[in-house]
């Protein structure tokens, strides 16, 4: 029988700078590894925050509003702890993942993130035939295969390497919201908001703009790339001529 000796939990500032920044080399280079690109480590305050995203999730109306336990109103982190959360981190991984220009429906859009079908389950009670048919004809135009999981799950791939590694404070910021990619099919129902069990306890994480306030657009500009809104309205064909340029889902994950 093999015998397998426990590994101590390493702390991050516990002295072993060497160890610490290969760990990070490690971890950029396992995001390489999984399809991101320009990774780079930053610290807090390369991360632009702004109170203003809770606005965009409220009127204009996110489809997200209220379907997912992670997202407004439902988490509602105080600004002052999202501002203290993220500067308590000295560390932060952030990186992009590439979109096809074929898949451009799967960046922005009404049916962005696969998120339509459940949309359609969800509120066809209080939709005409016309609309659901509407919103069909719409899914069936404009769905592509997602790439935002992508990110996703290279983010909790990140995320759980290094708390093995003994940063047990490591931590993925997702860009999305979890009705969107875990339970549109079950009709993007959250049985978290209704009966206080999540479906996917271990894999979901709050959202970064709308439950962290990230201004992803800003931190992009920051970082010397180029982003351009997307969203439910945002339809591909509205995107500019050179649209490669900008397809690119932004990620970060927090290691300390
Ligand atoms: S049940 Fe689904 S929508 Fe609700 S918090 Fe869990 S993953 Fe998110």
């Amino acid at each position: 029988m093999v015998e397998t000796k426990r590994q101590e939990p390493r702390l991050a500032a516990a002295g072993d700078e060497k160890r610490f920044l290969g760990d990070l080399e490690k971890y950029c280079r396992i995001v390489t590894e999984l399809g991101g690109v320009d990774v780079r480590v930053v610290t807090p305050q390369d991360i632009v925050q702004n109170i203003r995203p809770r606005l965009t999730c409220i009127f204009g109306h996110c489809p997200s509003l209220g379907t997912s336990y992670f997202c407004p109103p439902n988490w509602d982190f105080p600004w002052e702890y999202q501002k203290e959360i993220l500067n308590s981190y000295q560390h932060i991984i952030i990186y992009r993942i590439p979109y096809e220009k074929e898949n451009l429906a799967c960046y922005t859009g009404p049916a962005g993130s696969n998120q339509l079908e459940g949309y359609i389950y969800q509120y066809k009670s209080h939709w005409t035939d016309e609309e659901v048919q509407y919103w069909l004809d719409m899914m069936k135009k404009y769905t592509a295969p997602m790439s935002a999981v992508r990110a996703k799950n290279i983010g909790r791939i990140i995320e759980s390497t290094a708390r093995k590694d003994g940063y047990y404070f490591a931590f993925t910021g997702f860009q999305g919201s979890c009705s969107q990619h875990k339970c549109t099919k079950f009709g993007a129902h959250c049985i978290f908001i209704t009966g206080g069990i999540c479906r996917f306890p271990c894999e979901v994480r709050p959202d970064g703009a709308g439950a962290m306030n990230i201004d992803f657009m800003r931190t992009n500009a920051r970082m010397g790339w180029k982003s351009w809104t997307g969203g439910w309205s945002a339809l591909p064909e509205y995107f500019p001529e050179d649209v490669e340029e900008y397809l690119y889902h932004t990620a970060i994950v927090y290691i300390d």
